[in-house]
């Protein structure tokens, strides 16, 4: 859609040029932003000129960039030993959006936008992943994707500051990982999706789609299914949408948590040494 507010778009290529001014805001992929009408919009500013590498191996980590699309994740080749990468297609295949979306969207637009069905930010939860923020006095600062998301189309970013980066480390990226999804028709929008990530440096469970924030629930090495259950029986705050009704949601969450603890202690009694 047209946005008609629109007066300025800016193509910075060095961070300098960066600096939001009141109305504008970053434009990645564009295709939430060009998805409805954006009435306070004056000005977008094109993270895509700055040159950001889609990805790079750090030292213990995986930096996506945040400009880095959906279709080019999906198509880095994994290391020999990241047993989690099958997680990076499933969460891509939860989201409504089509292959063609994919090759605009984009994995910082995805945490940015914040909706409850927001599968790469699932996908980055689950992975343990920190997103790198760049502040607008020139610094940075590092937050949790889990804490980044708060809510609906909220997120804990100050005025003015920008998503450069997601950190992975490495021993997420060789846990295993477990991933259950379910919608109301047979290609509608996601109203749970409970993914998992089991090793021995620690393992969590996350509820998205069916909570207005990624619930995170981190379990010790042998987890009691009757006590995940209770967690979740406990959990307050569902997702009412017409995608989904909060006690829906609630009832297959734990009923999904089940399965997969289920299945985390099939992989533990057939593997050697149990899950990874
Ligand atoms: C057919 C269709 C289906 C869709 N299905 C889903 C779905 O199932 N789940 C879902 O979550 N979304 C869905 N979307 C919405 C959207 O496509 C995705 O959320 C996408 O990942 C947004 O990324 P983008 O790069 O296009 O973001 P943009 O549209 O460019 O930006 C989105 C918002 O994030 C901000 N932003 C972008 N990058 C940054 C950054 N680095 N730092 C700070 N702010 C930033 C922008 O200012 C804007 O407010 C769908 C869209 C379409 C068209």
């Amino acid at each position: 859609m047209d946005l008609v507010t629109v007066r300025t778009v800016r193509t910075p290529s060095h961070r300098d040029d960066l600096a939001l001014a009141p109305g504008e805001q970053p434009l990645a992929g564009g295709t939430w932003l060009y998805s409805e009408e954006q009435p306070d919009l004056t000005g977008l500013v094109d993270l895509t000129t700055l040159g950001w590498p889609d990805t790079e191996r750090l030292p213990g980590v995986l930096r996506i960039g945040a400009t880095c699309t959906i279709a080019t994740l999906l198509r880095t080749a994994p290391d020999p030993g990241w047993h989690a990468w099958p997680l990076v297609e499933q969460c891509a295949n939860a989201l409504l959006a089509s292959f063609k979306v994919w090759t605009a969207a984009t994995v910082g637009g995805n945490v940015a936008t914040a909706l409850p069905a927001g599968a790469i930010t699932a996908l980055l939860v689950t992975l343990d992943a920190t997103a790198v923020v760049w502040t607008p006095d020139g610094g940075e600062r590092a937050l949790p994707v889990a804490e980044l998301v708060t809510g609906p189309r909220t997120t804990a970013l100050l005025p003015g500051e920008v998503i450069r980066a997601f950190d992975v480390p490495e021993t997420a990226l060789a846990a295993t990982t477990g991933y259950r999804r379910v919608s109301l028709s047979p290609h509608g929008r996601t109203g749970a999706l409970v993914t998992a990530r089991w090793s021995a440096a620690g393992s969590v469970l996350v509820v998205t789609g069916a909570t207005p924030r990624p619930l995170v629930l981190r379990l010790p090495d042998a987890p009691d299914a009757a006590d995940v259950d209770a967690r979740l029986a406990a959990h307050a705050d569902w997702y009412d949408d017409p995608h989904g009704s909060p006690d829906w949601r609630r009832a297959v969450s734990r009923s999904f948590a089940a399965e997969l603890l289920d299945e985390r202690a099939g992989a533990h009694d057939t593997t050697d040494g149990g899950a990874r």
